[in-house]
């Protein structure tokens, strides 16, 4: 497919350098290139190869509830008890975790909830339109299905905890359907009748496969003319000319202006441009199974045991899980091998001879939301990560907004909430 190259001549073109190659620095660096910027995507992997290659792949529109919220407190203990619970933390990791921890908590009271879940819808809510336009630009729109999504419970007592959850979807423009279980299993008839109730989110949406979305989105980029880099920022060096320097593993690169969206790894470099941030990662695990002999024709959550099922054009995808154990320690794939319990329990005709593993780092911060903005330090300096379990689904609005930011174009929305300088 031949593409035309985004001309770069106009005397408000910047060369920028976007740090990170997942879903947020893609979308970042296909909207600076549509402004007429000259763009170079640095990742010392391939594009999407990071955490944005193995999610569930979920158009998360309706998931603007803040991860911590006021009830949370009482499910944590069970979870941690049990082996198959969707949390774990390595205690080893505790005494590293704890001041995040705590902060943690203390978002989750009742009057954070709605300003929290207003900003995260801002990013959240065109996701599926955005990302159908991007996917056909690309030339693949298929990568896109629009679908409901389905939040199933086998225990009332599960399914009530969630409401509160579901009036506020409700109040803030989202429709909610109440199913039974003969609903149910009219609308996904592979799901095990042991379901009895369930949320049903029309108007949703997921991709076929997170990963060549992502490879086919920096093609896009890389067709109209941008560069991708295959080495690490190493640092980054503020110079008294207004230009910056990045110290990459083997060469130096002149730029007017970077944008750090390097997902759980941005901390370091953020603190080394003088804003620190409470930047921890939620590590997740999945399995992909390519012959399930079972699919659903849509997302499925459980809502007892949160995890996520998406039919993709891979296979069955079972993804979740929340593991704390900081960005280095290596996998344990017992937590992905117990999704495959969870999806036989969910889907009774599973067939899982055949799976693959995988585990990634969701890079987030304490108050559920992401750092996307100016840096407070330095005005060429542009922030864009801590998307926890919607970096999917906010990347082309985040790369909007750093898009206009970097144009100094008005935003339609207030970019507070999401300052660096908020901790
Ligand atoms: C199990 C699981 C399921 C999920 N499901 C969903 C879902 O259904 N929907 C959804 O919206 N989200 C989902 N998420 C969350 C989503 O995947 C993440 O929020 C998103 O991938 C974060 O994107 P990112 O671009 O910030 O980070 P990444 O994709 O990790 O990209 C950051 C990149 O920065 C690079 N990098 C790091 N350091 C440097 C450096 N020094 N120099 C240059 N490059 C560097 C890394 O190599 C990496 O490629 C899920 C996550 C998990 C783990």
């Amino acid at each position: 497919m031949s593409e035309k190259a985004i001309s770069n001549t106009d005397k408000n073109s910047r060369h920028i350098a976007v740090i990170g190659a997942g879903s947020i620095g893609i979308n970042c660096a296909l909207s600076l290139q549509r402004d007429g910027h000259r763009v170079v995507m640095i990742d010392p992997l391939e594009p999407g190869e990071g955490c944005s290659s193995g999610n569930a792949g979920l158009l998360a529109r309706s998931s603007f509830i803040p991860l911590s919220s006021p009830g949370l407190l009482f499910d944590v203990p069970g979870w941690l008890l049990d082996p198959m619970g969707p949390l774990a933390i390595r205690w080893s990791y505790l005494p590293k975790l704890a001041p995040w921890l705590i902060r943690y908590i203390l978002a989750g009271k009742k009057a954070n909830l709605q300003p929290t879940a207003d900003a995260l819808q801002h990013l959240t809510d065109a996701c599926v339109d955005l990302y159908a336009g991007l996917a056909e630009e690309a030339g693949e729109p298929e990568l896109i299905k629009r679908s409901s999504y389905i939040y199933v419970y086998e225990s009332k007592k599960s399914f009530d905890k969630d409401a509160g959850g579901f009036d506020l979807r409700r109040k803030m423009n989202i429709e909610v359907q109440e199913l039974g279980q003969a609903e149910i299993q009219a609308a996904e008839p592979a799901l095990s009748p042991a379901y009895q109730h369930a949320y049903l989110v029309p108007d949703h949406g997921f991709t076929l496969d997170p990963l060549a979305l992502m490879r086919t989105l920096a093609k896009l980029f890389e067709r109209r003319g941008g560069e991708v880099r295959q080495t690490s920022v190493q640092d980054i060096v503020m110079r008294s000319d207004g230009c910056t320097t990045l110290i990459l593993e083997d060469d130096d690169l002149e730029v007017d202006q970077v944008v750090l969206a390097a997902g759980a790894y941005s901390g370091k470099l953020a603190a080394k441009l003088g804003s620190p941030v409470p930047l921890d990662t939620e590590r997740g695990y999945h399995i992909t199974i390519p012959r399930p002999g079972a699919m659903p024709s849509m997302p499925v959550m459980s809502g007892d045991a949160k995890f996520l099922a998406t039919p993709m054009s891979v296979g069955l995808r079972l993804a979740g899980t929340v593991e704390f154990a900081g960005l280095d320690a290596a996998p344990n794939y017992k937590r992905a091998r117990n999704l495959i319990k969870h999806g036989q329990r969910m889907f009774p005709g599973l067939q899982t001879d055949e799976f693959s593993e995988w585990m990634g780092r969701r890079p987030t911060l304490p108050d559920s939301l992401p750092v996307v903005g100016r840096s407070p330090k330095h005005d060429n300096i542009f922030f864009a990560f801590g998307h926890q379990h919607i970096g999917l689904t906010a990347g082309p609005e985040t790369g909007r907004i750093i898009a206009d930011l970097v144009a100094d174009r008005r935003s339609n929305i207030d970019l507070t909430p999401y300052r660096a300088d908020r901790f």
